[in-house]
C-alpha cells in the first residue's frame, strides 16, 4: 500500500482533488457502490484497502479528462469498485493523464485508458510512447467508451494499438437508450459462458481502422440496423489489448453483464485465467437516461 501511494504521489497526484458531483449522478453512484460493495453507509469516497496486494496483478486507471458529458468523476470510482471484484486485481486511479508519461507505468501489469484528451500536448507523445511500449513490452491495456477517442493527434497510429478509434467523420452513437448485446465468440476466454445480454448505454457507431481484431460482442443500432463492435481484442507486441465501447455513465457501468465483461477484458489482458469472479450485482432498478452525449 505504502508503494502504490509512493508511485500515486509521483504521478501529480495534487491533481486527486475530491471534485464537486452532484444531483443525480452522486447518488447513482453511491447507489451502485453500495449494491456492488456492499458498502452501504460508508463513504463513497473511502479507499478500502488492497491486502496482500503485492501478490496481485495492479491495474491503473487512467482518467481526468473526458468530453464533458463524460462524468469521470463518477465513472472512474466505480470502474475502479468493479474491476477490484477479481481480487485478483489490485486497482489505482489517477486523475491525471500525464501520468502516463511516468516509467512507472511498468509497476502495473495493465493500464485502463479512462479519458479523451483534448490538448495534443497533454499528456503528449513522450506519453504516447511511454504507453505503446509499456504494452509491446507485455503490459496489459483496456480501453472504455470514449478513450477511442483519446490521442487523436496521433492519428491512425492508435488504431495500431487500440485496434479501432473515433472517426468524428462518423456518426458518434445511437442515441442513449436499451442494447442488446451478442455474444459472437463463445471461445475466448473473456466471453466463455457467457450469454446475451441487455443494457442502457450508447451504441457507439463511430469507431473507424483497419488493425485485425478479434470480435467477441456484437450489437445491432436501433438506427441504421448495422452490427457494431461492442467487445474485441487484439495484440499488440507481446501485450493483449482489450476494448469495449460500452460505459458511458454510472448506470450503464452498473449494468451486471457490462461490469462482467470488463472485469473479465481487465484479468485477460493482465494475463490471468478467466473467469475467477461471476458477481451479479442487481441492476434492476436501474435508472435510465442520466446524461447524454453527442
Ligand atoms: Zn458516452
Amino acid at each position: 500500500m505504502e508503494q502504490q501511494v509512493a508511485v500515486m504521489n509521483s504521478f501529480s497526484f495534487g491533481n486527486l482533488r475530491r471534485p464537486v458531483i452532484v444531483g443525480i449522478s452522486m447518488i447513482l453512484f453511491a447507489t451502485l457502490l453500495c449494491r456492488v460493495e456492499g458498502r452501504c453507509g460508508e463513504s463513497s469516497t473511502k479507499q478500502p484497502n488492497d491486502t496482500a496486494s503485492h501478490v496481485k496483478k495492479r491495474v491503473l486507471i487512467v482518467t481526468g479528462e473526458d468530453y464533458k458529458g463524460h462524468l469521470w468523476q463518477t465513472t472512474a470510482p466505480l470502474l475502479k469498485v468493479l474491476i477490484r471484484q477479481d481480487q485478483r486485481l489490485a486497482v489505482d486511479v489517477v486523475e491525471d493523464v500525464n501520468a502516463l508519461r511516468s516509467p512507472r507505468l511498468r509497476e502495473y501489469d495493465t493500464i485502463v485508458l479512462h479519458f479523451k484528451n483534448y490538448d495534443p500536448e497533454t499528456p503528449g507523445r513522450a506519453a504516447y510512447d511511454n504507453l505503446t511500449e509499456f504494452v509491446d513490452q507485455g503490459g496489459g491495456l483496456v480501453v472504455v467508451h470514449f478513450a477511442c477517442g483519446a490521442f487523436q493527434e496521433f492519428g491512425s497510429e492508435f488504431t495500431t494499438l487500440a485496434g479501432r478509434i473515433w472517426n468524428p467523420d462518423f456518426r458518434g452513437h445511437d442515441p442513449y437508450g436499451e442494447i442488446t448485446v451478442e455474444i459472437t465468440d463463445v471461445d475466448h476466454p473473456i466471453t466463455d459462458g457467457l450469454a446475451a445480454f441487455n443494457t442502457t448505454d450508447e451504441l457507439y457507431t463511430c469507431l473507424d481502422g483497419k488493425t485485425p481484431i478479434e470480435v467477441l460482442a456484437t450489437a445491432k443500432s436501433v438506427v441504421d440496423n448495422k452490427i457494431y463492435p461492442i467487445a474485441f481484442v487484439l495484440s499488440y507486441g507481446k501485450g493483449r489489448v482489450f476494448h469495449t465501447p460500452l460505459g458511458h455513465d454510472v448506470a450503464a457501468l452498473g449494468n451486471s453483464d457490462t461490469a462482467e465483461l470488463l472485469r473479465r477484458g481487465t484479468a485477460w489482458a493482465s494475463n490471468l485465467n478467466i473467469p475467477a469472479v461471476k458477481n451479479q450485482p442487481d441492476t434492476s432498478s436501474r435508472p435510465a437516461n442520466i446524461t447524454t452525449s453527442p
